[in-house]
């Protein structure tokens, strides 16, 4: 770091487990770039004080996570139309002083299963599992990529039916009642869990019967604690494609990466170095 060095970083309530720094700081090196990205923790009582003290000392970028991703919007200058679909930002971008709001979670999704499991998504049906705060992003970037079904249940099938309403001015989603699960998964190409079942230290849960997915499908999980979740090992074990949730995380912080520098990011790397940190 020198005088020169351009700053960058992520605001969290928790923050200390964050990969980020590790996965940025090594993009910074590998891609030449004299930057540096550090881990901040910010309470929501001082949300609002650290996005000042981001426009005050010039950071060129920010990731914001749980739990600022809503509220910190009322502390932006613009936020991208992907974004405002999302309801979330998750990272912004300091354009000579004007904070602008970006959403990669969803794109960083879509982006990893593309590149992981399936390259195409026009065309096939797909059931997404759980309407919470990633569903939304997940939906919008699915909805881009012009497939024939996109159907959604939730536990709670009201937030289901909420969120596919939330969309209907832009694209279909069919809200599916929790209990007709079987039938909509077996005629699905790809499935995905973006419910928090089967997330350490409750890894022998799955959300739904894995065997109910047709073999051939993808079976995608968002959760990448465990790296594998039983959900994608019980679907890989009848004959599906299984799609573990490290390519989201990756893929975020990727489409971060590209958005501050306006370089590729290498993407090889930032997997090898948040792979590493879990040893
Ligand atoms: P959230 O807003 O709290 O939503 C949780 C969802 O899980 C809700 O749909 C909830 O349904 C459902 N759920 C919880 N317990 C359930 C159960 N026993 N049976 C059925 N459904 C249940 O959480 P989120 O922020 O969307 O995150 C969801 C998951 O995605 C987490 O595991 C998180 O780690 C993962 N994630 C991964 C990445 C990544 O980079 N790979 C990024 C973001 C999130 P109800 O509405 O009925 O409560």
């Amino acid at each position: 770091m020198d005088s020169y060095t351009v700053l960058y970083g992520v605001i969290g309530d928790p923050i200390r487990h964050s990969k980020s720094p590790v996965m940025l700081n090594r993009a910074f090196r590998e891609a030449g770039i004299n930057g540096a990205y550090a881990a901040f923790h910010v309470t929501p009582d001082t949300l609002g004080e650290a996005i000042a003290g981001i426009r005050a000392l010039d950071f060129r970028g920010l990731n914001v996570t749980i739990p600022h991703k809503i509220e910190v919007m009322k502390y932006l200058d613009d936020i991208h139309p992907g974004a405002k679909a999302a309801g979330a930002v998750n990272t912004i971008v300091n354009e000579g002083g004007r904070l602008i709001g970006y959403n990669t979670d969803g794109i960083g999704y879509v982006r990893s299963l593309k590149e992981e499991a399936e390259p195409s998504l026009a065309g096939r049906r797909i059931v997404v599992l759980g309407a919470g705060g990633a569903s939304r992003g997940i939906l919008w970037a699915l909805a881009q990529e012009n497939p024939a079904k996109l159907m959604l249940a939730n536990r709670t099938e009201e937030k289901a039916r909420e969120l596919a309403g939330a969309f209907a001015s832009e694209f279909e989603i069919e809200p599916v009642a929790w209990t007709d699960l079987r039938e909509a998964c077996g005629s699905a190409d790809v499935v995905i869990n973006t419910t928090s079942v089967g997330m350490s230290p409750n890894a022998d849960a799955t959300p739904i019967d894995p065997s109910w997915l047709k073999p051939g499908a993808v079976a995608s999980d968002l959760i990448y604690n465990p790296l594998k979740t039983k959900f994608v090992r019980d679907a890989e074990a009848g004959g599906c494609r299984g799609h573990g949730g490290l390519g989201m995380f990756i893929y975020q912080g990727a489409y971060a990466f590209e958005y501050w520098t306006g370089q590729a990011a290498p993407v090889g790397v930032m997997r090898e170095a948040v792979m590493a940190s879990f040893t």
